[in-house]
């Protein structure tokens, strides 16, 4: 006898650095309607570790434009509340021996990259891991970064079917956990909530696609499982550009206040997928659309559609 699959839990977890767009409003879309057309639960975590950059009023701001949406949650999680875990978790590291301080500046780093043979490619330079073999100065601030492991990691997207693997010491380099004025890193924060929160199913931007891997390296060196992943287009404007918040996106805080029909702002997010839908529709009336979705996705038996 085979036994019944595991309930799924989903969540989406927001930056409460401004106000929600259209674009974070279709990922959340995407996530709750993930959530719910497998049965499962919903949880919404803020992500507020980066405390310059965020913002008080978002949290509730963020909560309305969901609730106004029609996208509940059963549980809420506050990154900044959660703290202890996330030195739990460091600490393990750091007690297996698989951390170490860094107090190279960035320039240092692009520097050492220079003298060496290799060149810095994508938007992030590699760091060379000066800090594994020259000690940190003892007088600064230290970032704890991870000693990578030597090897080629694999993560594999369930709605694209795609899987990117990255060596991890070429690819990625000793990334940091901690920064060095004590904010515990997204890449920590993010693998040790999903798995204490008992997430099953991360559904999110495909900009986060490229930081998978080293995610699932993480959870596997905390010994986590990996949940199933699925990362979703992100909205451009007629331009072509990623929505930002900073680039004058359409707050959904500014159509809710204006009088806009949430049921309208549904439509429009579900036809920008393609979606043939009515001009007004509820987060409900969309749900056999994402179960066939992922049908197509070969996600779930055609039979349960
Ligand atoms: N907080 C991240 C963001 O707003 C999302 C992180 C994630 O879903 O893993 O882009």
């Amino acid at each position: 006898m085979t036994s019944p699959p595991a309930p799924v839990v989903g969540r989406f977890a927001p930056s409460p650095t401004g106000a929600m767009h259209l674009g974070n409003a279709r990922t959340a879309l995407l996530a709750w309607l993930h959530s719910r057309a497998l049965g499962g639960r919903h949880l919404l975590r803020f992500e507020d570790l980066d405390t310059e950059r965020v913002r008080s009023w978002a949290f509730d701001t963020t909560r309305r434009d969901l609730e106004w949406l029609g996208l509940d949650w059963d549980a809420e999680y506050v990154q900044s509340q959660r703290l202890d875990v996330y030195a739990d978790a460091l600490m393990r590291l750091t007690a297996a021996g698989e951390t170490y301080p860094c107090t190279c500046t960035r320039r240092q780093i692009v520097q050492a990259i220079q003298d060496s043979a290799g060149a810095p490619h994508g938007a992030e330079p590699i760091y060379p891991g000066t800090c594994r073999v020259h000690p940190a100065h003892p007088g600064r601030p230290a970032a704890i970064r991870w000693r990578v492991p030597d090897r080629v990691v694999c993560a594999h997207d369930a709605l694209t079917g795609e899987t990117l693997c990255q060596n991890l010491p070429a690819e990625v380099g000793d990334f940091v956990l901690r920064r060095n004025d004590g904010v515990f890193a997204y890449h920590l924060a993010v693998v040790v909530d999903d798995a204490m929160t008992g997430v099953t199913d991360v559904l999110r931007g495909a900009d986060l696609w490229p930081a998978t891997p080293r995610q699932v390296a993480l959870q596997g060196a905390l010994g986590y499982p990996t949940p199933r992943y699925l990362h979703v287009p992100l909205m451009t404007d007629f331009q072509g550009q990623r929505l930002a918040k900073r680039g004058g996106a359409p707050p959904v805080q500014a159509l809710r206040q204006g009088g806009e029909a949430a049921g309208r702002v549904l439509s429009s997010l579900a036809r920008s997928l393609g979606w043939d839908v009515p001009e007004v529709v509820t987060v409900n009336d969309l749900l056999p659309l994402w179960r066939l979705r992922l049908a197509q996705a070969e996600f779930l038996p055609t039979s349960q559609t």
